[in-house]
């Protein structure tokens, strides 16, 4: 038997499921799970059947058969699953459990419902002393947000495809629906080779990836980036008269033709191998260089940076929707230029992105206004220029604590004008430590922006997770449970017994905060080594063996 993690008997019950259910009725005794069990299923259930079957073989070398039900009584002893219209107002991911000593009820509108169901009971399950069993209880759950997501960065840590595939089965027991996959050059592009890693995945993998995600209940969304960063393509001296800038390789100039043919020779690519998506983040974020070649400084005399920006976008917009899919693009150069938000493609989703606002400190927000993000307080509220501060001051402005500020404004801002919105807060990022992330400013960061977004009907959220650190996925659960929990409930969560609740459920630690307690130490230890420029010749982002050649 492959052991997945240890189980501590007696200790499963409702209340350490990850994300906490929503409302629960313990009962008496427990069910024993033994091979004298069968999972029965109903219509259209046969993929999570075989699911439970695997996943129950794995972790605990039980042998259920599975069939399907046929009319008769499913009688006692038995796992059945089954559709049902009873919670059709909860949305098509909610579900019932009920467990009591004959056996386990698991129904559901929808197969996504059932899935979740089956992650929930394989978090009730104990194992000790020869036996298995999950407590009798009755769950009825639904998830508050609808798109609960997280951004896995191939760019500067390309897991392997193993360990990758690995990633995305522990996000769906977490109930993440949505991976926004930021491939950069790790797309095995057959129009422009070049820009392709020796690290890209093959066709072959993607094509397994989605059909992996389709089981799980993950929609991928992936992400091409349209104007700035995309440093891993201009580096390429085949690339350089695309530049904006002829001496910086990070953006295209929006007005050279070949920028967007570019952009939409690669888009058809990743769609090819993705066909069925609802969603492609086009990216747009930081497009610091914007105005600056001659063409585009004569336009932006004439329409401002802010119109170069958006009918460039738009164009790019235009492009997805016409292949049926919703342009997903990152808000600040939006939020830098106010002015043209009501000019934008309206299906297009905004991806608000701020990884360090947080209600315990409401006294400095993140603003966009020349630059990315900065930080700004009350007194250095005067230095925001007079076109950003005029629009959104409005929204920063907290009427009962006058010291204070309302946080992520953005989203109401974009909310108010009828965009669809995302939240983007960060489990890992820029300034963290090279060792783990700093979670005493992503857990309150992650809390507080969920909150905002379910109040004024965000679509979702994803957490952001950029590799630059290099942080190994292993610390980065925390954070990415912790999002889970919230997107599926944002209620205020006690994060002292959360983190209890993830010691036990991922290290099956019982009472070992120590282990909390290094992952903030280690987020403390500055990293040692810096780099001068993170892409190398071939433009591929710098390893660490480039690094220590590069430094010794
Ligand atoms: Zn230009």
């Amino acid at each position: 038997m492959k052991t997945y993690r240890q189980m501590i008997p007696g200790e499963h019950t409702a209340g350490s499921v990850i994300p906490q259910p929503k409302e629960v009725q313990n009962g008496e005794g427990v069910f024993h799970l033994q091979n004298s069990c069968a999972i029965l299923f109903g219509q259209e259930l046969s993929e999570e059947a075989e699911f439970l079957s695997r996943r129950l073989a794995d972790r605990f070398g039980l042998k259920l058969p599975i069939r399907e039900i046929s009319g008769h009584s499913p009688g006692q002893g038995n796992i059945v699953m089954e559709r049902t219209k009873s919670l059709e107002d909860c949305g098509y991911e909610s579900y019932i459990l009920q467990v009591d000593i004959d056996g386990i009820q698991l129904e559901a509108p929808q197969p996504a419902g059932i899935f979740y169901g089956i992650q929930t009971l394989l978090q009730l399950i104990q194992a000790g002393d020869g036996q298995i069993f999950l407590p009798a209880l009755e769950i009825t759950d639904w998830p508050t947000l609808k798109l609960r997501g997280v951004h896995i960065d191939l760019k500067a840590q390309m897991p392997t495809f193993q360990y990758l595939k690995s990633i995305l089965r522990r996000l769906a027991e977490y109930k993440i629906n949505t991976v926004l996959l930021e491939y950069e050059d790790k797309f095995p592009y057959q129009s422009h080779p070049k820009i392709v890693s020796p690290l890209a995945l093959s066709r072959e993998q993607i094509k397994e990836l989605n059909e992996l995600a389709r089981l799980l209940h993950i929609e991928i969304i992936p992400l091409l980036q349209s104007l700035g960063h995309v440093e891993y393509i201009l580096s390429h001296s085949e690339y350089a008269h695309l530049r904006e800038v002829p001496n910086d390789f990070s953006q295209y100039c929006p007005l050279n033709p070949e920028s967007q043919r570019l952009f939409k020779e690669l888009a058809a690519e990743i769609l090819e191998l993705h066909p069925d998506v609802q969603f492609f983040h086009i990216g747009g974020d930081e497009a610091d260089s914007l105005g600056q070649c001659p063409r585009c400084q004569a336009k932006a005399r004439e329409i401002g940076k802010g119109g170069l920006y958006v009918e460039y976008i738009n164009e790019i917009c235009r492009f997805i929707l016409n292949q049926g899919k919703r342009p997903v693009l990152w808000h600040d150069m939006l939020a830098r230029n106010p002015e043209v938000v009501d000019h934008l493609v309206h299906d297009a989703v905004i991806m608000d992105w701020d990884y360090y606002s947080r209600d315990d400190e409401p006294f400095k927000i993140q603003i966009y206004d020349k630059g990315g993000g900065q930080i700004i307080t009350k007194e250095n509220l005067s230095e925001v220029s007079e076109k950003v501060r005029s629009v959104f001051e409005p929204y920063w402005k907290c009427e009962d604590y006058p010291d204070r500020f309302n946080l992520f404004g953005y989203t109401r801002f974009f909310k108010d004008r009828d965009f669809d919105v995302i939240a983007a807060p960060s489990v890992r990022v820029d300034g963290d430590s090279g060792y783990s992330p700093t979670f005493e400013f992503h857990l309150p960061n992650i809390r507080s922006f969920i909150e905002v977004a379910a109040r004024y009907g965000a679509l979702g959220v994803v957490a952001t997770s950029w590799a630059v650190r290099r942080t190994p996925w292993e610390t980065l659960w925390l954070g990415i449970a912790w999002t889970a929990e919230h997107a599926w409930s944002p209620e205020r969560t006690d994060r002292q017994g959360f983190e209890r609740k993830f010691l036990q459920q991922f290290y099956g630690a019982e009472d070992q905060t120590g282990i909390i307690e290094a992952k903030y130490l280690l987020s403390k230890l500055v990293a040692t080594a810096s780099y001068r420029t993170p892409y190398n010749e071939q433009g591929h982002y710098w390893g660490l063996g480039a690094m220590l050649q590069e430094f010794c």
